[in-house]
């Protein structure tokens, strides 16, 4: 890895991540959030090239033949990827990168940058994290049945994150997540 460092910041679906990103643009405005490849439809209120690239199964493939993909993944039925592209730019330029990422992910990133910092989002309880997902709404029963489990094999696998941060209140957490971040940008 160049001048920047990468940050994988991963946590069970429901547990906002995406808010507390939305926090740390405002906090932070020169992070440099990495925009994913994925295969699922755009929720309500989702912009393409903004919250993720929308694309069909077959440009996926393309783009991973073409070696257009730092690492992907499958969470539940559909392809989850990082356009590696953009992430070595912004890495050469001496950005921080974060990377919005399910766990297989981030272990092959571990594996390509052992430098890169690992964040782990955790839900208050199991309780909190299943009653937020329910309230979203945005998953039919079966995708949230499915997306509950990943959530519990998910937060398994936590433990070899180099931080976790229990989201129990947004403005607390981005602060842990920056004061963590800057220490690790001193060193
Ligand atoms: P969602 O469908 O809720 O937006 O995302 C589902 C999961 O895919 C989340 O855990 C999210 O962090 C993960 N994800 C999003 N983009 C990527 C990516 O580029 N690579 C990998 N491996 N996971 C991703």
């Amino acid at each position: 890895m160049s001048g920047g460092k990468l940050v994988l910041f991963s946590g069970p679906s429901g547990v906002g991540k995406d808010t507390l990103l939305e926090l740390l643009a405002k906090l932070r405005p020169q992070l440099q959030r990495s925009v994913s490849l994925t295969t699922r439809k755009p929720r309500a209120g989702e912009v393409d090239g903004v919250d993720y690239f929308f694309v069909s199964p077959a440009q996926f493939q393309e783009m991973l033949q073409d070696g257009g993909v730092l690492e992907f993944a499958q969470y539940g039925d559909h392809m989850y990827g990082t356009p590696k592209k953009p992430v070595d730019m912004w890495l050469a330029a001496g950005k921080t990168v974060i990377l919005k990422i399910e766990v297989q992910g981030a272990e092959k990133i571990k594996r390509l940058y052992p430098q890169a910092l690992s964040v782990f989002i955790l839900p208050p309880s199991m309780e909190v994290l299943e009653k937020r997902l329910r309230d979203r709404g945005t998953e039919n029963a079966a995708e949230l049945e499915k997306r509950l489990e990943i959530a519990r094999e998910e937060m398994r696998k936590s433990v070899s994150y180099d931080y976790r941060i229990v989201n129990d209140d947004l403005q607390r957490a981005a602060e842990e997540f920056l004061s963590i971040l800057d220490a690790a940008e001193t060193t």
